[in-house]
């Protein structure tokens, strides 16, 4: 399998042309793929350009071409706790069966071989997306911010509010001290 040809629109579509339909026909590839934009949330996401580590297994089954393995990504994004950016390595499992064209099944939703190609954008897509933490964290027990004034409580865990004021309540603190 290789990425030449006409339907080379992306590191992550693959020709499956040389498995035929022969059932139990297997291949594996790996292959370092260039991350495209939007994969995945507000938070945290693959950075655009960053290299994704492909390790796949493609299998000719009955009613198409099933792709498994595994996707090593970055991660970038911003701990929902404390702000700091974090960035981490992913694995991602991956696991998908890409119908034959002329296979009738109800799921019009189900992933299809076009021009002897498989695309795996989508795929990864959506198992990044799965795979991402709904609060990411720089480390599980990162302490926050203060909620009074906002200094990192990481960095500062006895923190107390004799020092660390916010300025809008200098004024008022001071007016109490007197
Ligand atoms: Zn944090
Ligand atoms: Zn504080």
């Amino acid at each position: 399998m290789s990425q030449r040809g006409l339907h080379a629109r992306s590191d992550l579509v693959f020709e499956v042309h040389d498995l035929g339909r022969r059932v139990a026909g297997l291949s594996t590839v790996r292959r370092t793929a260039i991350a495209g934009e939007g994969i995945g949330n507000e938070m945290i996401g693959v950075p655009v350009g960053s290299p994704i580590d492909l390790d796949l297994r493609f299998e000719s089954v009955v009613e198409g071409v099933l792709v498994t393995g595994a996707a090593d990504v970055s991660l970038h994004g911003v701990c929902a706790r404390c702000l700091k950016e974090i960035e981490l390595v992913e694995q991602i499992d991956l696991m998908e069966l890409f119908l034959y064209p002329d296979k009738e099944l109800d799921d019009e939703e189900a992933s299809r071989i076009e021009d002897e190609t498989v695309d795996l954008e989508p795929v990864l897509r959506d198992a990044v997306v799965l795979d991402l933490p709904f609060t990411p964290l720089c480390r599980e027990d990162c302490a926050g911010l203060c909620p009074t004034c906002g200094t990192d409580l990481n960095d500062d865990p006895d923190h107390g509010h004799g020092d660390a004021v916010d300025p809008r309540w200098a004024g008022l603190s001071g007016l109490m001290d007197d």
